[in-house]
């Protein structure tokens, strides 16, 4: 009784006293109903009240701190559910990477690095994507040679790029077999050409990441994770992460650096047979929701198929004649490449689950995603998998079915709208505009209820609108809002979403994704205070603006992290 009552007391008169109070601001709460509101008081890290000026106001004390927004928007923070934090950060650290936008700039980036490297050194390009080159086609030997005296590495993901001198050095002739899933792509001639499809580790030698110490990797990992807040964001999901990253995330928490909410998804390792990977699984001490609101653990992915970008993700059709021209594909009829067999991809996810783990695979291509929702569907039958909150990663070429499947079983939308932008007009030379009719579907999401988690991909850049894949969440935003690729055109309209949706992705949905919608995604007392204030009106401006907004002033439990009022 005596409880009752105190309960009931706190909501007529909330005692509360308040470290600081927001007002005069437009307060876009997105809560169910989408309230706006004038003010907002923090304390201690959490919200005390959303409501008008006299109610809010009422929270104030000697000690209080009054902000007065005059009439500028606030936001709850925005949460990108997929990056790679680590690698981006590293991607930077040493120096800045110009654009690469076309062959041209490749070639000028090959010469300068030459210069400054000494000869025989490997000259890496770092993550380059063709369907994003002015040329939309893949580099062969021939365009990379620009430098005689070095050899030279493509980095494009899946598929990577070599000059002459890197096929010397790594032995790869004509004579050379493919390996398991791979190829060496040869010329009119006979001779490899210089691209390598899923055959990146035939190259030898080629430096990679290990070359950082943990406190190099620690910082670049913490100036990453500043820029994100400086971008809006209050938390990420950082999408792949090996044992290695774990201890990076977990150094720089320790020491209290992380400025922004960090979940980790583990990706396993399923090349290998599948009893080592059923151990690993059982043998290591992490699943889901391990950890703390800084720092936890998120879900367990592997990855089904190869990238869009590069002509290997696993598709319902061939890539045909265009994709011998985009990314220097000998079979017109090649589909892509499955990198894990259903029946391995059943086991591993069994495992998991039985672990605790929330489930999920990269997957791009439309017979990728069909066979995920296959084993998703007898993981489901064993047991609902609803409450594992599992979800497709990319699922880049939807289809209605596809969609069906997901409301069914109550599978999540790991969601990159900038791709629409971005990868539209060389997919569509590829596969024709009709079967773009599934591409990123979010209003058929929308329709069907399913939770819908936004996120950039983000990989290479620490420029949130330059960088592979951009990270601002409002460019990713604004293109969900307008579907309108890098040529002007709009992208089926119908699956078009509002800007509320388009907000709920960044915010309610990606903290569903998360397990952390009751702590955050959201304005509301008892929440923490993540919250971002905008230069303007997100929900009334201009629609070409809403790519523009910029923060002003980004803050993660009660904290600013970026900026000032
Ligand atoms: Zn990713």
């Amino acid at each position: 009784m005596l409880r009752t009552l105190s309960t009931a007391l706190a909501l007529v008169c909330p005692l509360a006293a308040a470290d600081l109070i927001l007002h005069n601001g437009r307060i876009v709460t997105a809560d169910a109903r989408f309230t706006i509101a004038e003010a907002i008081s923090i304390e201690k890290g959490r919200i005390v009240q959303v409501g008008s000026n006299a109610a809010v106001l009422k929270d104030r004390t000697a000690s209080t701190q009054v902000v007065d927004l005059k009439g500028r928007m606030v936001l709850p923070g925005l949460i990108d559910a997929h990056v790679h934090a680590l690698g981006a950060g590293l991607s930077e650290f040493k120096r800045k990477l110009p654009p690469l936008n076309s062959i041209a700039d490749i070639q000028t980036f090959i010469r300068e690095r030459a210069r400054t490297t000494p000869a025989g050194e490997w000259i890496v390009v770092p993550r380059t994507l063709p369907p994003r080159l002015k040329e939309q086609r893949f580099p062969t030997k021939t365009d990379l040679d620009v430098v005689t005296t070095h050899p030279v590495a493509f980095d494009g993901s899946y598929v990577w790029g070599a000059n002459t001198m890197a096929l010397k050095l790594s032995g790869i002739t004509r004579d050379t077999p493919n390996p398991p899933g791979g190829e060496v792509v040869k010329g009119p001639d006979g001779e490899p050409n210089g691209i390598l499809r899923n055959a990146a580790k035939l190259l030898k030698g080629v430096p990679r990441e290990t070359a950082y110490s943990d406190e190099e990797k620690a910082e670049a990992l913490e100036t990453m994770l500043t820029i994100y807040a400086a971008a809006g964001l209050t938390g990420i999901g950082d999408r792949a992460v090996t044992e290695e990253d774990v201890a990076v995330y977990r150094r720089l928490h320790a020491a209290k650096r992380l400025p922004v909410r960090s979940v980790l998804t583990w990706r396993i390792d399923a090349s290998r047979d599948v009893e080592a990977v059923v151990r690993e699984i059982r043998e290591r001490p992490w699943t889901t929701n391990q950890g703390d609101d800084w720092l936890k653990f998120g879900s367990f992915k592997v990855t089904l198929d190869g990238g869009q970008s590069v002509g290997t993700a696993y598709q319902r059709m061939p890539y045909g004649e265009y994709g011998r021209h985009l990314y220097g594909q000998t079979n017109p009829d090649a589909r892509g490449t499955l990198f894990v067999e259903p029946k391995k991809l059943t086991a591993i996810f069994s495992a998991a689950r039985a672990k605790g783990w929330q489930l999920t695979s990269h997957v791009q291509g439309g017979a990728a995603i069909d066979i995920l929702l296959d084993v998703f569907e007898a993981l489901d039958k064993e047991k609902p998998i609803r409450e594992t909150r599992s979800h497709v990663m990319h699922g880049s070429f939807m289809s209605a079915e596809a969609v069906e499947r997901m409301k069914r079983m109550g599978v999540i939308a790991d969601v990159q709208a900038g791709w629409l932008h971005l990868d539209v007009p060389a997919l569509e030379k590829v596969f024709g505009y009709r079967t773009m009719r599934y591409f990123f579907p979010l209003q058929s999401y929308v329709k069907a209820g399913i939770v819908m988690a936004g996120g950039s991909d983000h990989m290479i850049g620490h420029d949130k609108d330059k960088a592979v894949n951009p990270f601002n969440p409002f460019f990713n935003m604004w293109m969900a809002i307008t579907r309108r690729t890098t040529e002007g055109k709009v992208i089926y309209p119908e699956e078009k979403i509002n800007r509320e949706q388009a907000l709920r992705m960044y915010t309610n949905g990606a903290a569903y994704l998360q397990f952390n919608e009751k702590k955050a995604g959201s304005l509301e007392p008892g929440k923490y205070a993540d919250l971002v204030m905008i230069d303007r009106d997100f929900l009334t401006c201009p629609e070409e603006e809403i790519r523009a907004i910029q923060p002003l002033a980004t803050m993660v439990e009660g904290k600013l992290r970026y900026g000032k009022w």
